[in-house]
């Protein structure tokens, strides 16, 4: 099979030709059709998350075809259309994993980072670890909904009941959160960089009921923000944009250190929070709600071999919505 692989941080992927890996016990082989490029992939490729030790096939927006199932595998069976996401592979025996917290299993391994993801013809998956796919979405509209919009749900779980909601990067994750949230009956305040007249238009045509610019005043009080950006300057721009009791729930792997800000715009019981990865339950949930919902996905597509091209595009911020790679034909 071809696969695009990391050879180590700061280097460009490469293509490579593997042997086509068999399903171990409690495994499913997939064929991939689509996988979408995530910023965690650029936080990988870019050496900003623990190092690894050996060359790695990033891509955690995994969606394909069961090829073959491993012993034990009775949730699938070939052909099956399903998805695979950031998490895995976790414990299930720690304290974390017991407690339903297996988003913080210390033991977790993850897709396209400890495990060879979905940068290839095939991927080798935990079944326990892998969803079926509402059908209404096609296999490139599929593949954001893997994580940019799994975390980002985990993300609106942790803003509680807000009403008026604030999402600081209006990118992947944003857009399909932004429609989440209307259909929830919540007010959704779109901040971009500073400038970036594009995302600002295109937060208005997801559904925002405003947007400016990171250094803006929203014209209400937000209840919670959502800080998808890596930059920890928006942290305190974003506690001065909610209300007291209010949550800003920082949605990324990775962050620029946070500035030093004043106690007074934390005072009166606001909260910083993390989150980090996702949950079986989160992933169930999340896409029972996009059967639900009908969520308007806005991919671009680069074959798999412009990997490389894919991740620089999004570094640049080249496109709004999500970026997918897709089989060379397509
Ligand atoms: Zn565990
Ligand atoms: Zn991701």
């Amino acid at each position: 099979m071809r696969a695009m692989i990391l050879p180590a941080p700061h280097k460009p992927l490469v293509p490579e030709l593997r042997a086509d890996p068999a399903a171990g016990p409690g495994q499913v082989v997939i064929a991939v059709a689509a996988r979408g490029v995530c910023r965690t992939d650029l936080h990988i490729v870019d050496g900003e998350l623990p190092a690894l030790p050996h060359p790695v096939v990033p891509g955690h927006e995994i969606i394909g075809r069961v090829l073959a199932c491993g012993a034990g595998v009775d949730r699938f069976k070939p052909g099956d259309r399903v998805g695979v996401p950031w998490l895995g592979w976790t414990c299930g025996v720690c304290d974390y994993c017991r407690r339903g917290q297996e988003n913080l299993c210390p033991n977790a391994r993850f897709t396209g980072y400890q495990i060879d993801g979905g940068y290839a013809d095939r991927t080798v998956a935990d079944a326990r670890n892998v969803f079926r796919i509402p059908d209404r979405y096609n296999d490139t509209d599929a593949a954001p909904l893997m994580c940019a919009g799994l975390i980002g749900y985990r993300c609106l779980r942790m803003a509680g009941d807000a009403h008026r909601l604030g999402l600081y990067g209006f990118g992947a994750a944003a857009h399909i959160l932004a429609q989440v949230a209307r259909h929830q009956g919540r007010s959704v305040f779109a901040f971009t960089r500073p400038g970036d007249t594009a995302a600002q238009g295109f937060a208005l045509q997801m559904g925002a009921a405003w947007a400016g610019g990171s250094d803006d005043t929203p014209p209400e009080v937000l209840d919670a923000a959502i800080i998808f950006a890596p930059a920890g300057a928006l942290v305190p721009a974003a506690l001065r944009a909610v209300r007291p009791g209010g949550t800003v729930v920082c949605g990324g792997i990775y962050m620029t250190d946070i500035p030093s800000f004043p106690y007074e715009i934390l005072w009166r019981e606001r909260v910083v929070r993390s989150v980090a990865n996702l949950t079986r339950q989160d992933a169930e949930e999340f896409l029972q709600i996009a059967d639900e919902v009908r969520l308007q996905l806005e991919t671009h597509s680069y074959p798999m071999s412009q990997a490389n091209e894919a991740l620089a595009g999004l570094r640049e911020g080249r496109f709004t919505g999500a970026a997918v790679l897709v089989p060379e034909s397509a």
